[in-house]
């Protein structure tokens, strides 16, 4: 289903708000107070309708960048080793699945002995940062005498220096954007509730709008 850049709310909400306009931009007051009433409340009409308009064109925009930096990791190269014959190479995922601790994993085709297999990383960001904290874990652990007892990596201090330098890069990258995403969320709750006030408010002011142009025309 395409998304919408506008909600039902919004829809009923910019309707509303255009009745109005309309209404005021027809009658023709003659007090001074009521003329004075009109100018206000479209000036106030006109404010909501640019805040609807700019913050669902925003919200929409940022959801579709985030489609579209799913669709570009699908796209990207991963440096990658082959875990059957060990050919590693630049490789571009053909698909997902699931694999340790139970993330999700891309998948690619070995160029060399055709076989699928899972890629380092898991998809998922946070899921990474849980990976990482577990195998820096596991690759730190030491014997008796001092040395790495890590049969699968040939690891050194330095090694893990490194890795835990990049690790901590990344993970302030994931957090920043994590704050972001709060930042906005925690704006757009306070907008929809708005959007929900500014809706009962709005559907009052026509009800008393209509009741006034049905009393005009008997007259
Ligand atoms: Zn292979």
């Amino acid at each position: 289903m395409e998304e919408k850049v506008f909600n039902q709310d919004e829809i009923e909400l910019l309707e509303l708000l255009e009745f109005v306009l309309c209404y005021h931009a027809k009658a023709a007051f003659t007090d001074e107070a009521k003329l004075k009433e009109g100018d206000t409340v479209r000036k106030e009409c006109e404010v909501l309708k640019n805040q609807i308009i700019e913050t669902a064109n925003t919200r929409y925009e940022s959801h579709q960048e985030l489609l579209e930096k799913k669709k570009i990791r699908l796209k990207d190269y991963y440096d990658e080793g082959c875990t059957y014959c060990g050919f590693y190479s630049s490789f571009q995922p053909n698909g997902e699945a699931e694999g340790d601790y139970g993330f999700r994993f891309y998948t690619f085709r070995c160029a060399k002995c055709g076989k699928d297999f899972l890629g380092q990383l898991p998809v998922d960001d946070h899921d990474t940062i849980v990976w990482h904290d577990i195998f820096l874990k596991e690759i730190s652990k030491k014997d008796k005498r001092g040395n790495f007892t890590s049969k699968k990596f040939n690891v050194t201090q330095e090694k893990i220096d490194t890795m835990i330098e990049h690790f901590n890069f990344f993970k302030e990258k994931v957090l920043i954007c994590d704050r972001n995403e709060k930042v906005h969320n925690d704006f757009l709750i306070a907008y929809n509730l708005d959007v929900t006030k500014q809706l009962l408010n709005l559907r009052e002011i026509k009800k008393k709008i209509t009741g006034e142009i049905i009393i005009e025309d008997i007259n």
